[in-house]
């Protein structure tokens, strides 16, 4: 690996030019294999402020703002008119739910055909939108999934991450969820350190405590991300690193998704690469899906640490 990947040169050289990584080898990219996934951001206003958001979502953060149903609109049109073998709308913030225009951005997604598939703390907001994504549920079935983010199966990790008195209402949602038979996933985080079975096991016990049907042995029902530290020394990736890594580009989110962003004050929202890199002008794409169907240099310490050697992927 020492050969390929630039570990040894200073973190001030590294991810500088597009193409070439500090010691001169040509930059890995990406090629777009099929646009399986496209995530709507909708907003980055989050009725929490978790300590290690890679977003920054707070209740302060406008810096993308609320996407409106007609701008997603307009993305939904223009998909059907690539043909580019879509399956699944993402949505993802912020906090989803705190955007109003959210459930009807779901149904026009769902309507089109699409698994729609959304992210949320399960809280508040959500719970504020039941009656409306209980419609939803009864129309669609399982071609809506909702995933929650429980960061640790105990509590006191997941409010150590999350804030005070934000288990009990994940909680009282996720039971909600599952009562009323949604298909709902869970995001979990492995920033604590476990072992991935003992994790899971955890989850697990915690599902079955409190009445929550889920699999929590099953990787597609239970997520569980590596962290994304970005203070952590990371190395480039050269071109020459697939095969000896054992990674096939074809697997990153970036061969198969692209996500809507609108940042504060731009006229019109932006097509980025993927979910992790939304503010960083260099992995935006253009205003069109149409634009952003190429190849993506990976040229962003997320692009090593996350997604190369830490197999991280956001869909599914
Ligand atoms: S962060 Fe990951 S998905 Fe995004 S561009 Fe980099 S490699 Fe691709």
């Amino acid at each position: 690996m020492s050969e390929v990947i630039v570990s040894t040169v200073a973190n001030a050289r590294k991810f500088v030019d597009p193409l070439r990584t500090a010691d001169g080898e040509r930059r890995a990219s990406v090629r777009l294999k099929r646009l399986r996934t496209l995530w709507f951001n909708t907003g980055t206003l989050c009725n929490l402020a978790c300590g290690h958001c890679y977003i920054e979502s707070s209740p302060h953060n406008d810096r993308l703002v609320h996407l409106s149903r007609a701008e997603a609109r307009g993305f939904l049109d223009e998909l059907e008119t690539l043909g580019a073998g879509t399956e699944e709308i993402g949505f993802t913030g912020g906090e989803p739910f705190m955007n109003p225009d959210l459930l009807g951005m779901l149904r026009d997604s769902l309507a089109a055909g699409y698994r729609a598939l959304v992210l949320t703390n399960a809280m508040r907001p959500m719970m504020k939108r039941a009656d409306e994504l209980l419609k939803l549920r009864h129309r669609y079935g399982d071609q809506l999934v909702v995933r929650v983010s429980i960061d640790h199966y105990r509590p006191e990790l997941h409010e150590q991450e999350r804030g005070r008195r934000s288990w009990r209402p994940a909680m009282q949602g996720l039971r909600w969820l599952s009562d009323n038979g949604f298909a709902v996933h869970v995001a979990g985080r492995r920033r604590w350190g476990d072992a991935e079975a003992a994790l899971r096991d955890g989850f697990q016990t915690l599902f079955s405590t409190e009445g929550i049907d889920l699999d929590a042995q099953c990787p597609q029902r239970l997520t569980l991300f590596p962290e994304m530290d970005e203070r952590t020394d990371t190395p480039e990736v050269t071109a020459k690193c697939w095969a000896l890594l054992g990674v096939c580009p074809d697997d990153l989110m970036c061969a198969s998704s692209r996500m809507v962003v609108k940042r504060k004050g731009a006229v019109a929202p932006e097509v980025v690469s993927c979910t992790l890199l939304p503010y960083q002008p260099e992995f935006t794409l253009g205003v069109r899906l149409a634009d952003s169907l190429g190849e993506v240099l990976l040229n962003h310490p997320h692009c090593s640490r996350f997604c190369v050697l830490g197999g991280g992927r956001c869909s599914g």
